[in-house]
């Protein structure tokens, strides 16, 4: 596909943390309405990605570009208004506050009229299934719930591109059918995802392509089906399950 069509498209980026290459010359790219994978074990350099596509860490080397633009050298706000969301693996939502007032934050990005913001706050619950926890505290909310917030959150900022760090982490094995519909069904609305996740047959069944890490380095990039019996692939988790 030319580089014009795509969404995101990441050029050999590089972060080092002291002597330590996080992410070493890392090229991907995203098409749009795409469901991209990202896994590795851990170290490999996932969320630092996350962070350099962005902005929460300056890349070192390379360039992001989002629909031909470089958004590199921008800060995360500048990064998400211009329609790049994310979700985070610590879950962190102001528990002092209500469900709805949670996902107004994301909302304020686009809007500065409150009314409308609450709007589009409550059609973001809705999607997410939590319109009926709108007016509660976010505190009182479960794991799995938390993380339908945050996914309203960044669906609140009409984003056209969605990175989710984690999104079966932490939560408790029977919600899990659940959250991964609604990943799922987000991706049938249209939307283009990129998704860090540690269960491999919730990725390997979601994903239209998965990006490998290891060490901080692609070490592959294609079908689930393919990525998943790549011998270099195989080895990275191998030798984690040996770590541990
Ligand atoms: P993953 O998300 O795949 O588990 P990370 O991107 O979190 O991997 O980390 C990649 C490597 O970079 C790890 O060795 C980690 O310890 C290191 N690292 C990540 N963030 C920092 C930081 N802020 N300072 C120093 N080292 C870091």
């Amino acid at each position: 596909m030319p580089v014009a069509t795509m969404l995101l498209d990441v050029r050999g980026v590089t972060k080092r943390y002291g002597g330590l290459v996080a992410n070493s010359n890392i090229s991907f790219q995203v098409g749009y309405g795409e469901l991209v994978g990202i896994i590795g074990p851990n170290g490999a350099g996932k969320s630092t990605l996350f962070d350099l596509v962005t902005g929460f860490q300056p890349a070192d080397e390379g360039q992001v570009l989002l629909e031909g633009e470089s958004v590199t050298r921008l800060r995360p706000d500048e990064i998400s208004r211009r329609g790049v969301a994310r979700t985070f693996q610590k879950l962190k939502p102001f528990t002092q506050m209500t469900v709805v007032e949670n996902v107004m934050v994301g909302a304020f990005q686009k809007t500065t009229v409150p009314a409308r913001a609450r709007r589009e706050a409550m059609e973001a619950l809705d999607r997410v299934g939590l319109a009926d926890k709108a007016e509660a505290h976010a505190r009182v909310l479960s794991t799995g719930q938390r993380k339908r917030l945050e996914l309203a959150r960044a669906l609140a900022t009409q984003p056209r591109l969605l990175l989710l760090d984690e999104v079966t982490g932490g939560v408790d094995q029977r919600s899990i059918p659940a959250l991964v519909d609604l990943v799922r069904r987000l991706h049938g609305e249209g939307a283009s995802l990129i998704v860090i996740e540690h269960n491999m047959s919730v990725i390997m069944g979601i994903s239209q392509r998965i990006v490998a890490l290891n060490l901080g380095e692609v070490i592959a990039d294609g079908p689930p089906a393919v990525v998943g019996r790549d011998p270099r692939v195989v080895e990275a988790y191998l030798g984690q399950a040996y770590v541990a």
